[in-house]
């Protein structure tokens, strides 16, 4: 690893003194929060910045929130925060569950959520399960806010729709209903997943007929892959979905189309779909609503 280049820190008192410096400093400048990744890009010399503006100074942007049948977390909430906080844990268990599997703890207490979504890592945790969740993001630059769903701020590897003087202010996830069941899981062998599976179930009142469903699978293409197709079939009477579950996990894989890597081969990974399609699905309708 390479001595870290020499950079200067800034400390914008807000939102817009944070965008005015990005702007400012244009290519030579980038936003740090927890500098799990960019530092350590850094260190490689991958990435070399010679101003870091840091983001953990604005005020409010670490707070947790229930808001309008919404869970508001802000960009600069670490992970660990996310998995202790009571609010999280007692509205969306799911959301905490997954932010406990995360890394380390090291990690998780420093490492954002904003930091994990901005920087587009293709093996993210929270990116899957935002999908799922339906949840979007807030940013805000020096021409205003706006809002984006998960699959419109990631768009490729290390690629966001973000423009250079955007910040990700808060992740709004919308509540589960009654009649909504949850469930995240993943398959880990090195240091981050090699396949994630989140899956979001709406239930009829007898709890024996699936109404709507959305599957998610993440860490085997550029960014988390869902389609129609496969949450069509999981949709029906649930002895009837258990029979297309297989099906439905091949769509999902087709469309995810994964390669071989160090993770694993192609196959595997469709198989591993599967697999973890099963799972969640058993998951979701086994216990309370999440
Ligand atoms: C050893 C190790 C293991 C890991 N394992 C996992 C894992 O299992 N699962 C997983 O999901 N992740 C994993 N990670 C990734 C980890 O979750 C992320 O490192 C962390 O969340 C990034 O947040 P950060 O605050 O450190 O971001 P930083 O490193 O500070 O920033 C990352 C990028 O995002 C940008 N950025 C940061 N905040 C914002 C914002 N609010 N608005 C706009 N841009 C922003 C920065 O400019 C930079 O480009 C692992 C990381 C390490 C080092």
């Amino acid at each position: 690893m390479m001595p870290l280049r020499r950079f200067q820190m800034h400390q914008p008192k807000n939102v817009a003194e944070a965008a005015e410096m990005l702007a400012h400093y244009g290519e030579k400048g980038r936003l740090y929060a927890g500098g799990t990744e960019l530092l350590l890009a850094m260190k490689h010399d991958l990435l070399r910045y010679e101003h870091l503006v840091d983001v953990k100074t604005v005020p409010g942007l670490d707070k947790i929130e229930a808001k309008n049948s919404s869970l508001h977390i802000g960009g600069t909430v670490t992970h660990r925060a996310i998995e202790n906080s009571p609010l999280v844990r007692e509205r969306l268990p799911v959301m905490a569950e997954m932010a406990r599997q995360i890394a380390n703890v090291r990690v998780r207490a420093t490492g954002t959520l904003g930091g994990n979504i901005c920087f587009a890592e293709p093996h993210s945790d929270p990116a899957t399960l935002l999908l799922a969740l339906g949840a979007k993001a807030r940013v805000q630059g020096r021409n205003g806010e706006r809002t984006l769903a998960m699959n419109e701020i990631l768009v490729g590897a290390y690629e966001t729709a973000l423009a250079a003087d955007e910040i990700l202010t808060a992740i709004e996830i919308p509540l589960l209903a009654k009649s909504q069941r949850a469930a995240y899981l993943k398959f880990q062998v090195h240091e981050r997943p090699t396949l994630s599976l989140a899956l979001v179930l709406d239930v009829d009142a007898s709890g024996n007929a699936i109404t709507k469903a959305r599957a998610v699978v993440g860490s085997v293409s550029l960014t988390p892959c869902r389609s129609d197709k496969a949450d069509a079939l999981l949709v029906g009477p649930r002895d009837k979905v258990e029979k297309q579950l297989a099906d439905a996990a091949q769509v999902l894989a087709e469309a995810a189309d994964p390669g071989d890597d160090l993770e694993g081969s192609a196959e595997y990974k469709r198989h591993l779909t599967g697999v973890f399609l099963r799972r969640a699905f058993a998951q979701a309708l086994s216990g309370a609503p999440r």
